[in-house]
């Protein structure tokens, strides 16, 4: 594979003197594969040079495909800068994730909407399939794609490019699950506390074995712990999660606007002597715009994800409004966060302040999705947890179950995931992130119950207890 960076800054454009070196455009990662294929990653303002150099190759028709990861600004305020579309005779697959229940194509126009640009996105001349995603993998000719959910204030996936002899990983927009402080032990030894997150071991199989690792580390640590919540990560936490993962490169990705070249400079070196600490080896650098990288296709790969050979999820239509979602909570002030955040997105929320009465509601309701606090009067939470797991009934036994919980109550973690809790979100939280969170789960809990007879809700009901 060959890759051009043509923006590695992160939310917000940057040029001028100070960023000479690394780039003001924001993300868009040129892919070429060996058998051919243009593959894109985002559609920040780098893609617009993109589009030019595309254009001036002069080469015919155009046919390629764009991965976006989300829809914050950053991502896709290139796309109506990208001259390729608007070529008749050219041909795009663009892909990416919708939003409780709306289309990717619906996002994107709402971004061209009359108020905000004076084209609409009908107006795109060349032929233009939109395919919103879920964590499914898909094959681009020889590459396959594997989506995954990050960790960002809005439904956002990464992206993993096998082609079977070469893999890379695009992890950006990502935020630690669980507050992050590097680990007194070596970095990268597997064991590191942060690792208990079973949300932090996915995403460290994710990238899994990866030749190169494009991952967000807008941050220092400093900023990233005054910055909790903002979806983005310290560069300690993006070399502890490749050194984990055993990746072979790593290219420190969307650049803090504020930082300057030499803090960047500053900021690699940090980062490859926290590597020689270790025993692992990683080659770590920041991707800087214009930089051109080929990634050998020499080994040989297992493909630790999707192994199911079927086409992309198209589309998530199913509008949130159809799905119910419990909250077990006693303080008022969770509640009202949970209902906010949740209800102008459609969703049906239901409120219990005790673990009887949301044992008792569970199986009245059938709730796509149970918040549970830690603490509630009259049973804790993880009692709620064990008792719903232990149900043989399939909609309650796999409903997803996401604990809150302080940031302090770390130790505890890991008896919630023994306990059968699905996600761990720590609080406080913001409202967006719940909404990201809740989203990503819904659809994951669709995809793996789809076919499943078990799973159709008609369960007998009986008398659960504490
Ligand atoms: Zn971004
Ligand atoms: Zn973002």
């Amino acid at each position: 594979m060959r890759l051009r960076f043509w923006g590695t800054r992160g939310s917000l454009p940057k040029p001028g003197p100070s960023t000479m070196r690394y780039g003001g455009n924001t993300p868009c990662v040129e892919v070429r594969t060996a058998d051919g294929q243009l593959v894109i990653l985002d559609c920040g303002t780098g893609v617009q040079g993109l589009g030019q150099a595309l254009l001036a190759a002069g080469e015919g028709p155009v046919r390629g495909h764009l991965l976006i990861t989300h829809m914050h600004w950053d991502h896709i305020q290139g796309l109506p800068f990208f001259a390729p579309l608007f070529a008749p005779g050219n041909e795009w697959d663009i892909y990416g994730p919708g939003s409780a229940g709306q289309p990717l194509q619906a996002l994107l126009e709402g971004q061209m909407a009359y108020p905000y640009f004076p084209i609409a996105l009908q107006q795109f001349g060349a032929t233009i399939r939109y395919h919103t995603l879920v964590e499914r993998a898909f094959q681009i000719g020889d590459l396959r794609v594997t989506p995954r959910y990050l960790n960002h204030p809005a439904l956002t996936l990464g992206y993993r490019l096998d082609t079977g002899a070469a893999t890379v990983v695009y992890a950006t927009d990502h935020e630690p699950h669980m507050p992050y402080q590097p680990d007194v032990a070596l970095p990268g030894v597997g064991s590191a506390s942060w690792l208990t997150h079973r949300e932090e071991q996915g995403h460290m199989a994710f990238l899994a074995g990866a030749d190169l690792v494009i991952h967000d580390a807008q941050y220092s640590l400093t900023e990233y712990q005054q910055r909790l919540g903002w979806g983005h990560s310290p560069v300690e936490y993006a070399v502890d999660v490749a050194l984990a993962a055993q990746a072979r490169q790593l290219a420190l990705f969307h650049h803090e606007p504020w930082h300057d070249d030499d803090t960047l400079e500053r900021l690699v070196e940090a980062c490859r002597q926290r590597v020689a600490a270790g025993p692992g080896t990683l080659h770590v650098f920041a991707a800087a715009e214009g930089q051109i990288m080929d990634v050998p296709e020499t080994q040989s790969h297992t493909r630790p994800h999707g192994d199911d050979p079927a086409y992309l999820g198209e589309p998530a239509t199913t509008r949130a409004r159809a799905h119910t979602v419990l909250i077990v909570d006693d303080e008022p002030q969770t509640v009202r966060l949970v209902t906010d955040a949740l209800r102008p997105e459609g969703y049906r929320v239901l409120a219990v302040s005790d673990g009887e009465a949301a044992l008792r509601l569970a199986w009245a309701e059938r709730p796509a999705l149970i918040l549970v606090h830690w603490h509630v009067s009259s049973a804790q939470g993880l009692e709620i947890c064990r008792a719903l797991r232990a149900e043989p009934d399939p909609p309650l036994h796999r409903v997803p179950m996401v604990l809150l919980a302080s940031q302090t109550a770390g130790e505890h973690i890991a008896a919630g995931f023994a306990a059968g809790v699905t996600d761990y979100l720590p609080m406080p939280c913001k409202p967006t992130y719940i909404r990201a969170r809740v989203c990503g789960w819904l659809l994951r809990t669709r995809l793996e119950t789809a076919g499943d007879p078990s799973f159709s809700g008609t369960g007998h009901r009986r008398q659960m207890t504490l």
